[in-house]
């Protein structure tokens, strides 16, 4: 079968929404550690399975030779991320899978975010399970579902400069990841993943400022006042420094991913970001 991990966190729904209209419910498997998160789920007749990455022996028995299985990552910054990844690695291993599809980052990005994915990614490689790289790009939900501040101080705050970001939706990332799972011929394959049209904040925030009819302005920090702000803003202090360094990153062009690989695999070409921004207006 076909096995989805964090099935019912934001891109993992999208997911199993998509595998439904390719294959019989009864072939997936939602990993979830929240059974009653998947009820809907299992009403549909997909299969649930309980388990967390912190608990290995819930891992046990999780996947059966031949299964094509999609870990995404996760988001216990905390808890070590790599040897959660690992110990889904090493049941996969065990059960002898198909295929193990991963979802990671930009092979661009050097921000510390992207340590936790480098890390897995050279356990997926060291344990000879065939494997594919999903190296997602910058999801548009990553700034379309935080507007609110945005439109109560009518600026978008950021340290990025004029860098820009290949952004998609999550449904686009969604669609690539559906692909590798029921395609054939994806086995020892990375894909650089990311939006067909690189933007810039100025560029987002003029979008902001078309689509309210407000004046939304784009004002540029540095990376210790974003930090700051968003400290301030009540995230704990290593999440504001991780996070304020993706935008470091964003200003030299890390984010940018040009492979095409996205619309590609999905078939289409991927969400433009006024897209993302008129959904979430709309709320
Ligand atoms: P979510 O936070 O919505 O989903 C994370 C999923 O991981 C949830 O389903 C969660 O379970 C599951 N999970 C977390 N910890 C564990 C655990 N210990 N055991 C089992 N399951 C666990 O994130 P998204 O769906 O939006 O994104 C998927 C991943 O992509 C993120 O977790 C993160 O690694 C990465 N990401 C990528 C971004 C990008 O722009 N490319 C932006 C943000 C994150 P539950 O549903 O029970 O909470």
């Amino acid at each position: 079968s076909i096995v989805v991990t964090g099935a019912t966190g934001h891109l993992g729904r999208h997911v199993v929404e998509q595998l439904l209209e390719k294959v019989p419910a009864e072939q997936i498997t939602a990993v979830v550690r929240t059974p009653e998160k998947a009820a809907g789920l299992a009403a549909r007749g997909v299969r649930v399975a309980v388990a967390d990455y912190n608990a290995p022996e819930t891992l046990d028995g999780l996947f059966a030779a031949g299964d094509k299985v999609l870990l995404i990552s996760g988001n216990e910054f905390d808890k070590g991320r790599v040897g959660q990844h690992t110990a889904v690695l090493e049941a996969a291993k065990a059960a002898g899978v198909a295929l193990f599809a991963y979802t990671s980052a930009p092979g661009s990005l050097t921000a510390a975010l992207a340590d936790d994915h480098r890390g897995t990614e050279a356990a997926i490689l060291a344990s000879g399970v065939p494997y594919s790289l999903l190296r997602n790009g910058w999801y548009h939900e990553n700034y379309t579902e935080n507007l609110a501040p945005v439109l109560a101080h009518g600026a978008v705050v950021q340290a990025a400069g004029e860098g820009r970001i290949s952004s998609a939706a999550r449904a686009d990332y969604a669609a690539a990841a559906v692909a590798v799972l029921t395609g054939e011929g994806h086995e020892n394959t990375t894909y650089e993943l990311g939006g067909d049209e690189a933007w810039s904040f100025a560029e987002y925030a003029a979008e902001l400022s078309r689509q309210t009819g407000r004046e939304i302005a784009y004002n540029s920090v540095s990376v210790e006042a974003l930090q700051g702000i968003l400290a301030g803003a009540g995230l704990p202090a290593p999440l504001a420094a991780i996070l304020a360094g993706v935008d470091a990153s964003i200003e030299q062009g890390e984010l940018v991913v040009e492979s095409g690989d996205l619309s590609r695999l999905a078939g289409r070409p991927t969400t433009p970001l006024s897209e993302a921004v008129a959904a979430a207006l709309k709320g």
